[in-house]
């Protein structure tokens, strides 16, 4: 969403460049305003939206709250996984240096730390270092976890067991919206 902001070339999208370009942490106001704006285009009035990773502090959670207002969010999805299991799928994460493509020490490519799409070389990311991981570990308990207090509080929670195969975990999930429109429905 910055990168798509700064090459918009607006005024918002120039703030953003600014700090950036500074290699700063965007701060609240501007990443909302972002945010805002992207979820006032027709594609996501009409068909809804996911947000992912977004937002990371009761601070946050609170604009958004106001930019979406009168409108409110459906359901918050907590996908639950022990603090070990965050740090050995983090530790073990590779990503692809050409095209992104994300794999893990246990599920390497099929040749030599090849990617399997494009064959580009399979490196582990400057913030997946230990040490790296600890700080934003440190940083989602101080942060980002009160959000589980505050949107439970607010009847919009779900929790979903993350662990296990991708395919399981997405089940629990698309069950777990369906249960929340269900439960929506006999509502209204
Ligand atoms: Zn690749």
């Amino acid at each position: 969403m910055f990168r798509a902001a700064v090459r918009s070339e607006s005024e918002l999208g120039a703030k953003v460049k600014e700090y950036l370009d500074g290699g700063e942490l965007v701060p609240d106001e501007v990443t909302i305003a972002v945010v805002g704006e992207r979820l006032n285009h027709p594609d996501t009035r009409s068909r809804g939206f996911i947000l992912d990773g977004f937002p990371r502090s009761v601070q946050q959670a609170d604009l958004l709250a106001k930019v979406l207002d009168p409108v409110q969010l459906d359901m918050v999805v907590d996908l639950h996984i022990p603090t070990e299991e965050a740090l050995t799928r983090l530790a073990g994460r590779r990503v692809c240096s050409t095209c992104a493509a994300i794999y893990h020490v246990s599920k390497p490519p099929k040749y030599d730390w090849n990617c399997d799409n494009c064959g580009g070389e399979v490196v582990q990311r400057d913030d997946d270092t230990e040490e790296a991981i600890r700080r934003r570990l440190e940083l989602y308990e101080a942060q980002t976890a009160p959000l589980i207090d505050y949107y439970f509080e607010r009847g919009m929670l779900v929790t979903v067991d993350g662990l296990g195969p991708t395919d399981e975990v997405a089940d629990r999930l698309t069950e777990a919206i369906d249960r929340q429109r269900e439960n929506r429905g006999t509502q209204s």
